[in-house]
């Protein structure tokens, strides 16, 4: 009989060991690396929203959207919307709204309407457009905490993950060729030694500020100002941030033609690795702090 129970006592010892092996092992990987991105790391996604911009960045815990695109006419989920809900995303941590133009500020209201936002940073920056005070009037209804962020506003976020915003200062640039492109939010993410500028649709004269600002603005990956556009990448600016890889946001075939064969030709110059959403969809930078690799989706 107590060999019995003895066989009877292994037997179960083998299924606990077996059950609990089993219960260590992933069935499928988890929602939150659906993207590609690895599981202690951070990734930036670019999404491609033809003409404007809206980028996600998930640190290890958290998840950050910079713009949210243009408006969508049709009756079609927003594609910021739906990119999201195939990356998982349940809650936005924070939302950053560059500056008020409809390419960057268009696809907010569907944004605020699926997901719970946690902060918004916005650069303070008032237009007359219908777009831009619903914008405000839902912000207001939801109770989305609001802050207006100014050059040493810093966000908080994960453990090793810093983000800074660099610009404006706390007086607005004026009389420039546009001044709500110059005093976009000029945001600075640094994870380890890889480090990322998004610079919203500065040009020129928002870029000379930042120069003679001074500060440390060098970054290893750029999303090039305004599209790409001739009045954005002076070779001074470009310079100073010393990027190895640069993101160009574009729609195939824009009424601007945004990127200016002159800054391709600057970036190239540089010996900037060029990457744009026109001729290659999304494109996802991931990085464990030490390297980073640029995927694309097409
Ligand atoms: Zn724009």
């Amino acid at each position: 009989v107590k060999s019995r129970i003895a066989v009877l006592l292994a037997v179960v010892f083998v299924l606990c060991l077996f059950m609990a092996g089993c219960g260590r092992t992933p069935v499928s990987p988890p929602a939150r690396e659906a993207g590609g991105m690895a599981a202690a790391g951070l990734a930036v996604h670019y999404i491609d929203v033809g003409q404007g911009d809206a980028i996600l960045i998930r640190t290890p815990q958290q998840a950050i959207l910079i713009d949210s695109g243009d408006v969508v006419q049709d009756k079609r989920e927003h594609p910021v919307v739906t990119y999201l809900k195939n990356q998982g995303i349940t809650t936005l941590d924070a939302i950053i709204i560059t500056h008020p133009h409809a390419d960057h500020l268009g696809g907010i209201q569907p944004v605020l309407a699926a997901f719970p936002v946690k902060r918004i940073y916005d650069s303070g920056q008032t237009t007359t457009t219908r777009l831009y005070k619903q914008y405000l009037l839902q912000v207001k209804q939801l109770k989305v905490p609001f802050t207006v962020a100014r050059a040493g506003t810093q966000a908080a976020l994960d453990d090793g993950v810093k983000l800074d915003f660099l610009s404006p200062p706390g007086s607005l640039l004026t009389d420039t060729a546009s001044d709500l492109n110059n005093n976009s939010l000029v945001v600075r993410l640094v994870y380890g030694d890889i480090s990322f500028l998004f610079v919203g649709d500065i040009e020129k004269e928002g870029e000379s500020r930042l120069l003679k600002q001074g500060g440390s603005f060098k970054s290893t990956i750029l999303k090039v100002g305004h599209h790409g556009s001739s009045t954005s990448g002076t070779a001074a600016f470009l310079k100073a941030v010393a990027p190895e890889t640069a993101i160009i946001m574009c729609g195939v075939d824009n009424d601007y033609h945004h990127p200016h064969p002159g800054t391709l030709k600057k970036l190239e110059r540089a010996q900037v690795k060029v990457y744009r959403t026109d001729l290659q969809g999304s494109i996802i930078v991931m990085t464990d702090g030490r390297q980073y690799t640029v995927k694309v989706e097409k």
